[in-house]
């Protein structure tokens, strides 16, 4: 079995502790994917 181009099926989304938004992907081969969002860009978030 050769290499093959993993396709993304998307398999939900979370958020994490510092509140990025992550999108869960996974290959039909097992492969799996995470793609990290950083959410921070639109919401300023004065810390002194
Ligand atoms: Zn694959």
């Amino acid at each position: 079995m050769g290499e093959h181009v993993h396709v993304r099926l998307s398999q939900g989304l979370s958020v994490s502790e510092d509140g990025e938004l992550i999108e869960h992907a996974a290959c039909r081969c097992g492969a799996t994917f995470t793609k990290v969002f950083d959410t921070n860009g639109g919401e300023p978030e004065p810390q002194s």
